[in-house]
């Protein structure tokens, strides 16, 4: 019967130290072509340990950090804009208490058949931009796909 010599897998676990089976331990102690490929192996994990670790050889961020514009003095100088929507909503809503009467006159005096055309603009505008963004999305999705 010809004894088969061990596999790579093997000769790796033994070479890093793991415990092989018995037979494997058999076949080591007397197959010189084994217990060569054990020793390279050791050398080439030794090799391994002692690589330093991949990096620049110089510092980068010390490089880098002074190029940089700095962020922070651009967003102290812009102005906050939180608060106009408020301010619009109640200029818009002190006429609109005021004069409630005579814009409830205008809402039920002016003939429906001239209301629906009006309404068909910002109908149209909202679909438009649903589509917008269902079309958004299915781009997103499509890119995330690719990756
Ligand atoms: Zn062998």
């Amino acid at each position: 019967m010809k004894e088969q010599h061990l596999t790579e897998e093997q000769l790796q676990e033994y070479a890093s130290g793991v415990d092989i089976t018995a037979a494997a331990n058999a076949h080591l102690s007397h197959c010189e072509h084994c217990t060569g490929l054990v020793a390279e192996y050791r050398l080439l994990f030794a090799d391994l340990k002692n690589t330093p670790p991949p990096g620049l050889g110089f510092d980068v961020a010390a490089l880098v950090i002074p190029v940089l514009p700095v962020a922070a003095e651009q967003g102290t100088d812009r102005p906050n804009h939180y608060l106009l929507p408020v301010i619009v909503t109640i200029a818009l809503l002190i006429p609109a208490i005021a004069f409630r009467t005579y814009f409830f006159n205008i809402l039920t005096t002016i003939p429906v058949s001239f209301i629906y055309p009006l309404l068909i603009i910002p109908v149209l505008f909202i679909l438009f931009r649903i589509l917008q963004l269902y079309r958004m999305y299915l781009r997103k999705i499509e890119a995330l796909n690719i990756l």
